[in-house]
């Protein structure tokens, strides 16, 4: 069978062509991996899965607005999308939504993870990756003491977790024992794994052409192509390219596509950042992630750098202009917020020895939208047959 992969979906193609189809991956940038999966945390976590939209955060929200480093932005636009889409969060803010959607979420996290397990197995793929759990930690007995639905849901599907105290987690994350008064405790998923995103998906792109999946880069798709009930193409910058099927892998920009062939995913994108730089000093560099609850800040160890990536849930629609213009108003607003990555500093010490903007020639610069899904809703005659949907993040 003849299959189109839009965007973002390296290995989807892979898996195809193992199975024997003739598959074609189109996208816009000029290789794989440079936009959200450039720079992501680098956590492969799935018991960590959970919806944003949980019982408490719209309180939190305000909380968190309200903060000094706030780890929420919401520019008040006038954008139809961003408030029907929150309308639909706040929906899910409920305990019922709530274990509902993370009980369907940590089964498929879980399945995928043991599906990169087997990847890695059979293709020896190295991404930087390590097999030694997360940890995420809390600075108040309050932030502790909720995590009870969480801990539900992990025992329910057999996740093994542990929950710890000072010097539990300190035994997995020695580099802790210096700032470890910060903390109260810590849920420890000792399943959960880190890695490279980008090398990963890098490197199965090579064995993906070795499996014959033509790689079309630098190539615009602009529309699908609806013929007999069934999306027969995709219309591109470089003309019209025929298939019997088509997945549809363009993150956050995968609803404009859809909408037109009447599907409608409640995708919405969300910035976060991350910077990446080289380890000084491996005595107080973490051994796995450890996330930071209070600022939602993740810090990952990836082979000789760390890697830390500010869940900052920017809720926005419009890029500015210029992509330099985008740049420089992320770095600043790093810059600005660059406190944020101080308290995940003092927390273990983190050894970046220059001065915070000398860094920033290592900056990694991470040009990002989380997408987050809930209900899809297809018109009647919506071509969903000859159509694999995944645009990526799913936080329900
Ligand atoms: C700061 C940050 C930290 C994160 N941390 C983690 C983490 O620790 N663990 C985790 O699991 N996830 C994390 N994520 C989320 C994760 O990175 C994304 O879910 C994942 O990278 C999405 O991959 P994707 O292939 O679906 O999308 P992308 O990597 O964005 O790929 C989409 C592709 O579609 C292409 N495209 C879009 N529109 C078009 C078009 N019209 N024509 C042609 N091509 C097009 C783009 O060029 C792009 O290559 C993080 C995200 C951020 C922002």
């Amino acid at each position: 069978m003849k299959v189109l992969v839009l965007g973002g979906g390296v290995s989807v193609a892979y898996y195809l062509a193992r199975a024997g189809h003739e598959v074609q991956l189109v996208d816009r940038q000029c290789g794989p991996a440079l936009e959200t999966s450039f720079g992501n945390a680098g956590e492969v976590s799935p018991g960590y899965s959970a919806p944003w939209a949980g019982p408490g955060v719209p309180i939190k929200a305000i909380k968190w607005m309200l903060m000094q480093h706030s780890p929420l932005v919401i520019w008040p636009i006038l954008d139809p999308a961003m408030w029907r889409w929150g309308a639909m969060m706040l929906a899910n803010c409920t305990h019922k939504a709530y274990a509902l959607n993370k009980s369907r979420m940590v089964p498929i996290a879980e399945y995928s993870r043991d599906c990169l397990k087997a990847l890695r197995a059979e293709t020896a793929i190295a991404y930087d990756d390590r097999e030694q759990g997360t940890l995420q930690l809390f600075r108040t007995q309050q932030q502790l003491d909720s995590i009870g639905d969480d801990v539900a849901v992990l025992k329910q599907y057999g996740v093994p977790f542990e929950v710890l105290d000072r010097d539990g987690f300190c035994k997995v994350e020695p580099a802790l024992r210096l700032t470890q008064e910060k903390f109260v405790g810590a849920l420890r998923l000792p399943g959960d794994e880190t890695g490279d995103c980008f090398k990963f998906t890098c490197r199965l792109a090579e064995m993906a052409t070795a499996l014959g999946v033509k790689f079309r880069w630098n190539t615009r798709i602009e529309a699908l192509q609806v013929g007999g009930g069934a999306i027969t193409g995709v219309h591109t910058d470089a003309g019209l390219l025929r298939a019997d099927r088509v997945v549809l892998a363009l993150g956050s920009h995968s609803p404009q596509l859809l909408a037109p062939v009447g599907v409608r995913i409640p995708v919405y994108p969300v910035k976060g950042y991350s910077i990446t730089v080289p380890i000084t000093d491996a005595q107080y560099a973490p051994e796995s992630t450890i996330m930071d609850e209070t600022h939602k800040v993740a810090v990952t160890r990836l082979g000789d750098r760390i890697r830390v990536g500010i869940q900052k849930r920017n809720v926005r629609v419009l890029d500015p202009p210029e992509d330099i213009d985008h740049r420089t108003w992320c770095f600043s607003h790093q810059f600005g917020k660059f406190r944020i990555i101080q308290s995940a500093q003092n927390a273990i010490t983190f050894p970046i020895r220059q001065p915070v903007r000398d860094t920033a020639a290592q900056v990694t610069f991470l040009k990002n939208e989380i997408p987050f899904s809930m209900r899809t809703r297809e018109r009647r005659d919506a071509p969903t047959e000859s159509a694999a949907i995944s645009p990526g993040h799913f936080n329900q």
